[in-house]
């Protein structure tokens, strides 16, 4: 049987070539099939796990260097300091979504009742962590897909956000018109981009990522539908690519929008365009 220290060896060497955290990878795997952190890994190198175990780890360390993204072979992302269920039917949270949930979070006073909505939710990374930041709102996560609203629920049921609702619907058809804020991570990639077949985003859904020609068609919509469901002063806060920054202010802009700001992310990117009605 091998050592902890032996399996992560293989894991790193194994995984070197496909992925540029081969290291990380192996630990987050090893640690996963055991139910143990990496602290743990750590603090006892010398252990040897069972056949059974050391078999499972080896099958994930293979989808993994078939590019099989990590949250999907955990099943599990961290994002705003709660642990997401992910699966293929959901994009994984990125870290600079957090970036939108803070500018709601940072908009909105923080003591008041308020609606708001959270459209295309996926895992419901971006819906639950609001509920569970400001429990006195109400927020409601929409999505096309009944998988991902099934993966939402099971989502806000764990962490505790009993405030979160969810609802099949497109973009804003069918949303309440007295909304405090409508909020979305929408598929912002062009459909031709070529980084859509590199890494993680090969495996995510395709309807979660991209949006036309130039990635824009569904910022459009959201954009021109939302404001009509926002009560006067209502905030629209959405995520973009590194590039439509100055097209989703202009979209904006022409919806009536006013006091827009852009804010970037840590990579010092364009990310979030906000605006009120
Ligand atoms: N940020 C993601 C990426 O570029 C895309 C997320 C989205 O389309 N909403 O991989």
């Amino acid at each position: 049987m091998a050592t902890l220290t032996e399996l992560l060896h293989e894991g790193r060497a194994l995984l070197e070539e496909h992925s540029p955290s081969a290291d990380l990878d192996a630990r987050v795997l090893l640690a996963h099939v055991l139910g143990r952190s990496e602290t743990w890994l750590r603090t006892w190198p010398e252990h040897r796990p069972g056949r059974e175990e050391a078999g499972r780890y080896r099958a994930l360390l293979r989808h993994r260097a078939r590019g099989c993204p990590v949250a999907y072979l955990t099943g599990e992302r961290e994002f705003f300091g709660h642990s997401f269920r992910v699966s293929e039917a959901v994009l994984i949270p990125r870290p600079e979504t957090e970036l939108l949930v803070e500018a709601v979070l940072e908009r909105l006073p923080g003591e008041n009742a308020a609606r708001v909505a959270d459209l295309g939710t996926g895992s419901g990374a971006i819906a639950v962590s609001l509920a569970l930041a400001r429990p006195q709102w109400t927020v409601l996560a929409t999505d096309e897909s009944d998988e991902a609203l099934e993966l939402a629920r099971v989502n806000a049921r764990a962490l505790g956000a009993g405030n979160v609702s969810l609802s099949r619907t497109h973009w804003c058809a069918d949303l309440p018109g007295d909304l405090d804020a409508v909020v979305s991570n929408p598929p912002y990639v062009a459909e031709g981009d070529p980084h859509l077949k590199e890494g993680d985003v090969r495996f995510e859904p395709r309807a979660a990522l991209t949006a036309g020609p130039e990635g824009l068609d569904a910022l459009r919509a959201i954009v021109e539908q939302a404001p009509a469901h926002l009560v006067p002063g209502g905030l629209l806060a959405l995520e973009h690519g590194y590039d439509q920054g100055e097209a989703v202010r202009a979209l904006m802009h022409e919806a009536g929008l006013a006091a827009i700001e852009t804010l970037r992310d840590l990579a010092g990117h364009e990310r979030v365009t906000a605006g009120c009605r």
